[in-house]
């Protein structure tokens, strides 16, 4: 045990002293690259990524980056590598999701004295989190006070949207009419998406569900479904007999019943079902990974979903 953590305090000791070096390499070189955008707004992930993005098209100057990988996903487990707090330093302001998703690099924000930092989720309206223990296979636990999930609730992406451009409007005001506009218009689309998914969810055969992963709650939650069971699944996980035992009891107490899955995951696990009478697999897109250019991500995540609804109503 003692020689595994010895090689974990070595393996950390190494990636502090590259990061640090990585910083002094930028400090010393990076005064012509900052140049390049007037203004560097480095967001925490995809779905803050393709929000920044949509509130800022067009605005000379702005350069938006995304500091995750565009195929990472959630960030729950994410460690940043150098490049990463290199974009940090670098970087005057850093938009984040909130409510805990990036919380394990705080202490990289605070690399950057100067860095303004706008948490996206002020104002959303919450569900309680869960602990997301089969979305993990190492040996620890995260348990949030509340479920970080929040954009696949259209309406909370609103808020989201509208605090991004508020933000923007403080820190760069000189475009307020841009971002002001920008928002507005992207504000209608999530509008219009909106409406057409809670009518389209309207007709289904049911509103009662199970979700497979907790990134689904918010979505079911303003589609108006009626949540039977909530599982977790994760990525190199599979769902405990008791879990899978109870979604199937409440399957079959609801008859009819929607399995909605985080497309990322396989739909496996559709037995559940096997007692109701009615049961149909939804795969939804949660806009958590997406192509490298994001600014519509959320947008075509969302008409993917509506076509899932529709052919779930017919
Ligand atoms: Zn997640």
């Amino acid at each position: 045990m003692s020689g595994i953590s010895k090689q974990t305090k070595v393996i950390a000791l190494v990636m502090m002293l590259i990061i640090a070096a990585a910083i002094m390499i930028t400090v010393f070189s990076g005064n012509a690259r900052q140049k390049e955008g007037r203004l560097r707004v480095v967001a925490s992930f995809y779905p803050v990524y393709s929000a920044v993005s949509r509130v800022t098209q067009g605005v000379q100057g702005v350069e938006v980056i995304n500091l995750t990988p565009s195929q990472t996903g959630c960030l729950h487990d994410y460690q940043l590598v150098p490049d990463d707090v290199i974009a940090l330093t670098n970087a005057d302001a850093l938009v984040i999701n909130g409510l805990g998703m990036e919380s394990t690099f705080e202490d990289s924000i605070n690399l950057n004295p100067d860095i303004k930092v706008l948490d996206t989720s002020v104002g959303a309206s919450l569900l309680p989190g869960g602990h997301s223990l089969s979305a993990h296979h190492d040996d620890h636990e995260h348990e949030n006070q509340f479920n970080e999930h929040i954009w696949t609730s259209p309406s909370n992406y609103i808020i989201q949207v509208k605090n991004i451009k508020d933000f923007m409007v403080k820190i760069d005001p000189e475009h307020a009419d841009k971002y002001n506009n920008n928002a507005n218009i992207y504000i209608s689309e999530i509008e219009d998406i909106k409406n057409e998914l809670i009518n389209t969810a309207r007709i289904l055969p049911t509103k009662n569900c199970i979700i497979f992963h907790e990134s689904l709650s918010y979505f079911a939650k303003e589609m108006g479904f009626n949540l039977v069971a909530a599982l977790s699944l994760g990525e190199q996980s599979y769902l405990s007999a008791n879990q899978l035992a109870d979604a199937a009891l409440a399957a079959q107490k609801s008859d009819k019943v929607l399995l909605l899955y985080d497309m990322q995951h396989d739909a496996k696990y559709s037995n559940v079902a096997d007692g109701a009478s009615y049961a149909r697999v939804l795969k939804l897109d949660t806009a958590i990974v997406g192509k490298a250019d994001g600014t519509n991500a959320w947008i075509n995540a969302m008409r993917y979903n509506l076509m899932q609804l529709k052919e779930a109503a017919n």
